[in-house]
């Protein structure tokens, strides 16, 4: 298959495109380097053999966006490009609307104009909103109590990807609703550098343990959870990235949407354990009021994607930890 990666050299397109060209695909990627960094290229090089064409385009540009279609000739888009912090999503809405709703609509133009009928979407857990239960599964309702405009802006584009499938039949869209990843890369070539100050736990975490952040805020240690500290789903990268091949190799018609979770919960406090245990270092933590919109307990049903897919997880949380200090060290160099 020839694929577009869009968003390719952010954290888990690159993954994502180690795994593809293990597979034997030829994968291209587009990103305007906003959040990551042109030398994930040669480092997909070292790990994979093959140095993937690049096109630096902002998706804002269709005119641009249009020329990489007209040369690609492609099977199919993963579409990973994207804004992804909460946070500054509160500060700056427009701009979070703008990029992540304006490029996925002039991406599905560009499909329509060069008949590539076949799509992968990064979405996430963040679209189930505020739920009854902590476990949760795909036919669930989405969309009501989602507490930031990017987790709106991934609700907003699952509604538009599906009247897209409506409005053409022969389109064969797949929602992937990622859990929370971690982890890098075993090679530690490649993992998670944003560009940015992160605000997820696991780039906390980093920063703290090289010292670039002075402490890890642990957000509320009173959720009725065995330990008081919130519950997520982490899966590992590598995990992730095998999970978008499987669902290629299982593409079908209409829109089909899985989740990509491990089905387990791990406290805050069990992750810093996880990592202190890994990388013998204690980290500085502190106790801090709970963030504003956090749930207690979220963790995902991957039954579906085990039985339609083939595909579950394999790898734990120590794996992740060793990983992402091994990658630290990579960095360090
Ligand atoms: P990332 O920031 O590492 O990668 C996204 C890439 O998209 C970046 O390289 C960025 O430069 C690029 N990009 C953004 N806007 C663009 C534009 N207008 N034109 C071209 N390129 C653009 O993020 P990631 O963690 O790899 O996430 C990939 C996708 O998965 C995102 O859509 C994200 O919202 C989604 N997702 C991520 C997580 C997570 O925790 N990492 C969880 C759920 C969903
Ligand atoms: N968290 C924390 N301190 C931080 C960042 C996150 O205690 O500096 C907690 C957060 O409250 C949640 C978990 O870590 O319980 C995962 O947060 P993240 O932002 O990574 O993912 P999300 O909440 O979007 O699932």
């Amino acid at each position: 298959m020839k694929i577009l990666l869009t968003g390719g050299t952010g954290y888990i397109g690159s993954h994502t495109a180690i795994e593809l060209i293990k597979e034997g695909h030829e994968v291209e990627i587009l990103d305007n380097l906003f959040n990551s960094k042109i030398t994930v290229l040669d480092r997909i090089q070292e790990i994979s053999g093959v140095k993937p064409k690049f096109y630096e385009v902002d998706m804002l540009d269709k005119e641009a966006l249009d020329k990489v279609f007209a040369e690609g000739n492609y099977d199919i888009v993963f579409h990973f490009a994207g804004l992804k912090a909460v946070g500054e999503s509160v500060e700056k809405p427009i701009r979070y609307y703008e990029n992540n709703l304006g490029s996925t609509i002039n991406m599905l133009d560009c499909m329509k104009k060069y008949s590539v009928n076949k799509l992968i979407f990064s979405s996430s857990a963040t679209v189930y909103g505020e739920q009854p239960v902590a476990e949760l599964t795909e036919d669930m309702q989405t969309g009501v109590g989602i507490t930031n405009p990017y987790g709106r802006t991934k609700y907003m584009i699952e509604e538009i990807i599906k009247d897209v499938v409506i409005s053409n039949p022969n389109f064969e869209a797949t929602i992937l609703r990622y859990f929370n990843p971690v982890g890098a890369h075993p090679s530690g070539l490649i993992g998670e550098d944003p560009n940015d100050i992160p605000n997820n736990l696991m780039p906390i975490i980093m920063k703290v343990s090289t010292g670039e952040l002075p402490c890890l805020s642990i957000y509320g240690n009173d959720y009725d959870t065995p330990d008081g500290t919130g519950i997520r789903d982490y899966i590992h990268i590598v995990d992730l990235a095998k999970g978008h091949v499987a669902s290629m190799q299982k593409m079908k018609p209409g829109v089909n949407i899985y989740n990509l979770g491990t089905g387990k919960g791990t406290s805050v406090l069990e992750m810093v354990e996880a990592f202190e245990k890994a990388s013998g270092k204690k980290l500085n933590t502190k106790i801090a009021p709970r963030r504003a919109g956090d749930l207690a307990e979220v963790y995902a049903n991957p039954t579906k994607a085990e039985k339609e897919l083939g595909w579950k997880t394999e790898l734990t949380i120590t794996d992740a930890m060793k990983d992402t200090i091994n990658y630290l060290n990579h960095l360090a160099k």
